[in-house]
């Protein structure tokens, strides 16, 4: 019976803890932007602001101005703009200062701009954070 009791307690001890832990993390995560401070935010480039109409070669792609003034109107805002982009990642190839040329031709404000391996190829994007253009 004593047994039954201890682990029964031990039980709730842990349920507890987990629920605070998750709590924390959650509190955590807003201390990140406190306000006052400069927030930051990462857009993706291919099929956020620019777009293909036939074969996917980043030469041709095609500005999308509406999305584009967008994230212009957040760099207005205040908002430190990261673009963020995997384009090489997998052929191994520098698009940095092609990727920049297209972001100034296309008028894109921004302060950093990341390629390449700064960000992996994936498939998908699971982040409580995250929102599509057409959520702006
Ligand atoms: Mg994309």
């Amino acid at each position: 019976m004593g047994t039954v009791v201890v682990f029964i307690f031990a039980y709730l001890v842990v349920i507890y803890l987990c629920k605070e832990g998750r709590e924390m993390e959650f509190h955590e995560a807003n201390r990140l932007t406190p306000e006052g401070e400069q927030k930051v935010a990462f857009v993706d480039i291919d099929e956020t602001i620019c777009f293909y109409s036939g074969k996917r070669r980043y030469d041709l792609s095609e500005p999308n101005y509406d999305n584009i003034a967008k994230i212009n109107d957040m760099f207005d805002e205040g908002w430190k703009i990261v673009y963020w982009t995997a384009r090489g990642s997998v052929s191994g190839k520098d698009y940095k200062q092609h990727t920049l040329n297209q972001l100034s031709e296309w008028g894109c404000k921004f302060h950093e701009l990341k390629t390449g391996d700064e960000k992996p190829h994936f498939d998908l994007v699971i982040d409580d954070k995250a929102k599509r253009i057409e959520e702006l």
